[in-house]
């Protein structure tokens, strides 16, 4: 089944075992997508917009 990113528009193919879940699966752009499906077919997407915000701060401590 593919999946295509509401965020970057990026299509993931998911395995069988996405077949029939329900839940929250990450793109690679960092978007988490919740997704319904059943039987194989796609009934719900949309963004997880509740998300706590990923404050990616890399700290460089002095090498
Ligand atoms: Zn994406």
């Amino acid at each position: 089944m593919r999946i295509i990113c509401l965020s970057c528009g990026h299509k993931m193919e998911v395995d069988t075992a996405y077949d029939d879940f329900e839940g929250p699966i990450k793109c690679l752009c960092g978007a988490m997508l919740h997704i319904k499906t059943e039987e194989g077919k796609l009934k719900e997407i949309h963004l997880e917009t509740h998300e706590r915000e990923t404050c990616a701060t890399t700290e460089h401590t002095g090498q």
